[in-house]
């Protein structure tokens, strides 16, 4: 695994735990010699997770839309730092440069990005894990919910195991090191979830 895309919020939420965990998993991907692909912000968990790599002397790609570059947003240590024209190709190029896909703790754009490569997964566009880092039980009420769209039939188990989600950063870098992407029959044929 030579890369991993971490979603995670531009604010860095109210309990310093949060920006521990950002810490804790950057160190983590140091250790392993993982680098950093994200959205290029120097602020929040964002800034945090990419200070952490850089601190250690890692690489941290940083893919971020013009409109916010001009506003001079982005980190400025960054490895790398790729401008593109719009967020659609922001994250397509995110997922293409990535090996796997985690999100810390964040807000709306965090969920919108982890989702998407989540339900790419389950089309099959590609085979990469997906994940949730469970930092103080951020992601509960999600997990919840996600079982309960289970329950209820609109997601099958296939789908639902894609959603890998774990509070230890060791642990979870060990699942995706050992992932294997199911096979899913997501195009359903009948009104019965598979
Ligand atoms: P949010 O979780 O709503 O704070 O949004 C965080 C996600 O949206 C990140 O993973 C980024 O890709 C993107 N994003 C939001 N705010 C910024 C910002 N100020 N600079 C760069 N990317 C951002």
């Amino acid at each position: 695994m030579k890369r991993i895309c971490i979603y995670c919020g531009s604010s860095q939420g109210s309990h310093p735990g949060y920006k521990a965990a950002a810490r804790e998993l950057g160190r983590i991907m140091l250790e392993k010699n993982i680098g950093l692909v994200y959205g290029g912000a120097q602020v929040g968990i964002m800034g945090e997770i990419a200070d952490a790599i850089l601190g250690g002397g890692g690489e941290a790609i940083g893919i971020i839309p013009k409109s916010l570059a001009d506003r001079r947003i982005y980190h400025t240590g960054l490895t790398e730092l790729i401008i593109v024209n719009s967020m659609h190709e922001r994250k397509a190029m995110m997922a293409e440069r990535s090996d796997g896909f985690i999100a810390l703790p964040g807000g709306l754009g965090t969920l919108e990005e982890i989702f998407e490569v989540v339900t790419w997964a389950q089309l099959g566009f590609h085979d990469k894990p997906c994940a949730l880092l469970n930092a103080l039980g951020y992601y509960d009420h999600l997990s919840t919910f996600l079982d309960h769209a289970l329950d209820q039939g609109f997601i099958n188990q296939a789908s639902r195991n894609i959603f890998i989600t774990e509070a230890n950063p060791i642990r979870l870098i060990e699942r995706f090191e050992s992932y294997k992407a199911p096979v899913i029959n997501k195009w359903q044929t009948t009104d019965t979830p598979q």
